[in-house]
């Protein structure tokens, strides 16, 4: 496989982006090798500088849902640049996209758009602080919620595969005020809502992880969360970045059946435009300026061609249910195909899986938090990484992350992945 352009682009990117990428896990350094700078895209396949193809498995971490460039949200975007690109002034999309989102997600009464999940998960924090007046905020061990300086403690994603998971330039003081609890362990909830009472603003949660590679929540684990905040007068922020309009229309609240207090957005809802949001009930919501104290703004908040492609996102999978149910099958027929070349290989590699997302881990005992996740053998997966790579199979860089599916994998695609899978395990199990 010939990548010079890439090599090259590599080479003048590092003298003048730090580390040569603008954000950190696209320097492929937990799998090794040049990463792979991408020219066009459509479909499912990525092209890149040297005009190679790659089925997609990443899909730009998760908002393609339905492939690259469809032509409906190409063509939201194109009409919506006609008007100029940005006005900072009220827009009758933004409070289309308002009324939408409400109208899907459930336990929204008012939301609030911003850039990106990382301002959707700051700004939910600070609301809580200021509903509650209190000052401290649990989350979980791997989960990641974004850049903010509360989160980057014992945070998973890129913070996690950098051997950052607690970023220096974050004050002692903000993070004595994060405290973490291992993903599923209620227990630990308990005792730091004990050791804190009456102190703790907020539990934030990936209700499905995907930041420590996909975790599923234990059977009463997001319950008994529930519970815990109704019982202590906390706020529960389901952050559904990744999960909100994926696991199903109205995220992972309509497929468990749990309520969160505030949801945080992102991803899909932009449909590929850097897009945000967070929003809940009005009595909580009605505390954001200029309804309330609570300070937050945006000079890009609601850009109208960002608008224009999340509209005609949501749109799309609200006027068509079948797109979760093909979500469904693909996720299905993946891990399906995968399970099936590791029986036949005398492997028993942990597969996590719910719908349209999914995780190999290189271990055979069952992952339900970080530590767990962190026991999958890293080498292997580099090497697995790079094997389905040459195969035209592009995956996350990095163990501590998700796969996601888009609608425009086709059966045919699906048989190609399966047969990379084969053949990349098999490489690897025999160097
Ligand atoms: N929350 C979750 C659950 C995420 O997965 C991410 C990003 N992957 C974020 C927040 C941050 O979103 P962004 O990268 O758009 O700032």
């Amino acid at each position: 496989m010939n990548i010079s352009q890439s090599q090259q682009l590599f080479e003048h990117a590092k003298k003048v982006i730090p580390g040569g990428v603008n954000s950190p896990v696209r320097a492929f350094r937990a799998v090794g090798g040049n990463p792979l700078f991408i020219k066009s895209a459509k479909g499912a396949y990525l092209y890149d500088e040297d005009d190679n193809a790659y089925l997609e498995l990443i899909n730009s971490w998760g908002p393609m849902v339905l492939g690259h460039a469809h032509e409906i949200i190409q063509k939201a975007v194109a009409d919506a640049a006609q008007n100029s690109l940005s006005f900072g002034a009220p827009t009758r999309k933004e409070v289309e996209m308002a009324e939408l989102i409400i109208s899907i997600v459930p336990t929204l009464e008012k939301v609030r758009m911003v850039n990106s999940g990382t301002e959707a998960t700051m700004s939910a924090i600070r609301l809580a602080r200021g509903y509650t007046g209190r000052d401290k905020m649990i989350k979980f061990e791997g989960c990641y919620h974004g850049h903010g300086d509360s989160f980057l403690i014992a945070a998973g994603s890129g913070a996690a595969t950098m051997g950052i998971p607690d970023s220096p330039g974050v004050t002692q003081g903000i993070a004595n005020d994060t405290l973490t609890a291992p993903f599923n362990d209620l227990e630990a909830v308990e005792r730091l809502v004990t050791e804190n009472k009456q102190n703790v603003a907020a539990i934030i949660v990936e209700p499905v992880a995907g930041n420590m590679g996909l975790v599923l929540p234990k059977t009463g684990f997001l319950e008994g969360l529930r519970q815990i905040c109704t019982r202590e007068g906390i706020v529960l922020i389901f952050d559904e970045v990744m999960t909100g309009f994926r696991l199903a229309k109205g995220g992972v609240q309509e497929r468990f059946n749990v309520q969160a207090d505030l949801i945080t957005m992102g991803k899909i809802i932009g449909g590929g435009m850097p897009v945000g949001a967070y929003g809940g009930r009005r009595e909580i919501m009605d505390f954001v300026s200029p309804a309330g104290p609570v300070y937050q703004a945006g000079t890009l908040s609601g850009n109208p061609v960002a608008m224009s492609a999340g509209l005609a996102m949501l749109h799309y999978l609200n006027e068509h249910p079948e797109v979760y149910t093909r979500l469904e099958e693909i996720g299905n027929k993946i891990v399906a195909g995968m399970q099936s070349n590791m029986q036949k290989l005398g492997v028993n590699y942990t597969i996590n899986h719910v719908g349209s997302m999914f995780t190999i881990f290189f271990t055979d005992k069952p992952v339900y938090d970080f530590e767990s996740a962190k026991q999958s053998d890293l080498q292997l997966f580099a090497k697995y990484f790079q094997a389905m790579l040459k195969r035209g199979v592009y995956l996350a860089p990095s163990q501590f992350e998700s796969l996601f599916v888009s609608t425009a994998l086709t059966n045919d695609h699906i048989d190609t992945i399966i047969k990379a899978n084969y053949e990349s395990l098999e490489e690897i199990l025999v160097t």
